[in-house]
């Protein structure tokens, strides 16, 4: 209260015009609203640590939610503005992991998302994007930290686990007991993934794991990973669960991401990593098999840009309504409009694309180009909503405490993983075209020199 009274007793020096009269009074009004803040170089706007209204649902999404869908939408709204909103900046400035958060985040019962059975609750997978949107809009990193380990660690164990693994490992993973990390990407092979070269040497009773993975999302602390390996018997891609301090297993965080700064990914250092062969996936036979994983999880990246989407709206529409620039809320300028229409109908248009994606998938009718055109374009509309949001917050767009600025970071990563924007336009091509472009086409011949 002393710092509305600090401001009351300054509002006659301030930049605003007029003397204080009734006008000026709501102008008090609204600074003493925003003083509860306590961000004390700025007062004239709210941060992120009071998280804004929900405002961007202006075609009614609401409506195409069944209750239960509505049900995770609303409960992880209200746990993550009021439990995630007022801390997070601080843990993505210092590039930590928020693990006191765990235990509460543990009582969404969101963990498994869409497995049923072994304690995972059996989300549609609209239910489980719903929890993706509703993370994202407040922190991009907290939903990766949960897809990692729902949609690709236990999804994998789930769907090509065998029966012992599934029984011993995901209960305690869907009461987040347990963290799951999972490692395809090499330093030698990211798009090209398929041409992996960690290797898994069959020894008696097990299988020994040789070579280096990259990018492993929550792999410092990961209590359950999936290593992607080549048999060297077959060839083939087989998969593999590794624990936490496995002899042969050492993990070295990546430092100064400008993305996704809350995510511990790791470089991931096989030397001779023995496990025992009940670590198989009895599942998992070539590379394809990762197709039946990246399936479900692609489309849950797709919802990713969508949520960071709604939460930079929103935090846009209160900015407008608060900041006074020559003598009016920048809400009231034709070019502040103009950006604040693009990207509400970005919004709209990312929410139905990924709606239908995600319908068509429970229909049993989605392609993996589908997939891909959807993730590519989510991503690159994403990116035109947080820039337009950055310019939107002037100076304030490039500090992470109003969100806009850590959201912008983070949509980087996005663009990039589970397949580069560039891949899945590439996956997409190939389902209009028919034609493979991902090979590049062979060298030309070095010109010979021309004779005069
Ligand atoms: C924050 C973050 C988290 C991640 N988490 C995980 C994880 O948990 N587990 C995991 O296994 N991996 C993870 N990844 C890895 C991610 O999937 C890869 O970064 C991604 O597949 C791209 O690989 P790359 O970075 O090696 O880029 P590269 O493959 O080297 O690509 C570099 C550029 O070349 C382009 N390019 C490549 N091939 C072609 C082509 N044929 N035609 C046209 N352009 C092409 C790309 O589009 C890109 O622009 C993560 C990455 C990031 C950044």
């Amino acid at each position: 209260m002393d710092r509305v009274r600090v401001l009351a007793g300054h509002l006659g020096v301030s930049n605003h015009q007029g003397p204080l009269d009734e006008a000026s009074g709501a102008q008090l009004q609204r600074e003493a609203t925003l003083a509860t803040t306590n961000y004390e170089g700025f007062p004239y706007a709210q941060t992120m640590a009071n998280f804004p209204p929900a405002v961007h649902d202006v075609f009614l999404f609401d409506e195409l939610l069944s209750p239960e869908e509505k049900d995770i939408r609303y409960r992880t709204r209200a746990f993550m503005e009021k439990e995630i909103a007022p801390i997070i900046a601080n843990y993505w400035e210092r590039a930590a992991f928020p693990f006191e958060v765990v235990p509460n985040l543990a009582k969404l019962n969101l963990g498994g998302a869409n497995l049923a059975g072994y304690g995972c609750p059996g989300q549609s997978v609209i239910g489980a994007a719903m929890a993706v949107v509703e993370i994202a809009r407040v922190d991009a990193s907290m939903s990766t930290f949960l897809m990692v380990h729902n949609s690709l660690c236990m999804l994998t164990l789930g769907l090509l686990g065998s029966e012992e693994q599934k029984r011993e490992l995901l209960p305690d993973m869907a009461a987040l007991k347990l963290i799951g990390a999972w490692g395809l990407t090499e330093p030698s092979n990211g798009s090209d993934a398929a041409a992996l070269q960690t290797t898994a040497r069959k020894v008696n009773g097990g299988w020994v794991l040789n070579g280096q993975k990259r990018w492993i999302g929550n792999a410092t602390f990961a209590d359950v990973i999936v290593i992607w390996a080549r048999s060297s018997e077959t060839k083939q891609v087989n998969a593999f669960v590794v624990r936490k301090g496995a002899r042969g297993l050492r993990t070295s965080k990546i430092e100064n991401k400008i993305a996704l700064r809350v995510v511990q990914n790791a470089d991931i250092f096989l030397d001779d990593c023995f496990v025992a062969d009940s670590a198989r996936l009895p599942g998992v036979t070539s590379f394809k098999d990762t197709n039946k994983v990246l399936a479900i999880s692609r489309i849950m990246v797709a919802w990713q840009p969508v949520g960071i989407a709604c939460g930079v709206f929103d935090m846009c529409k209160r900015y407008v309504d608060e900041r006074v620039q020559f003598g009016a809320a920048l809400g009231s300028f034709q070019l502040v409009q103009e950006k604040l229409a693009r990207m509400l109908a970005n919004v709209q248009a990312m929410f139905l694309m990924c709606w239908r994606l995600s319908k068509l998938y429970e229909e049993g009718k989605m392609t993996h180009e589908l997939a891909s055109t959807t993730k590519a374009w989510t991503t690159l509309r994403g990116r035109e909503v947080v820039s337009l949001g950055r310019e939107l917050l002037g100076g304030n767009g490039v500090v992470s405490d109003f969100l806009v600025a850590k959201a912008f970071g983070d949509m980087e990563a996005i663009y990039t993983y589970e397949g580069t924007y560039e891949v899945n336009v590439l996956v997409a091509g190939r389902g209009i075209t028919g034609k493979a472009a991902f090979k590049a086409a062979p060298a030309r011949k070095q010109p010979t020199s021309v004779q005069a």
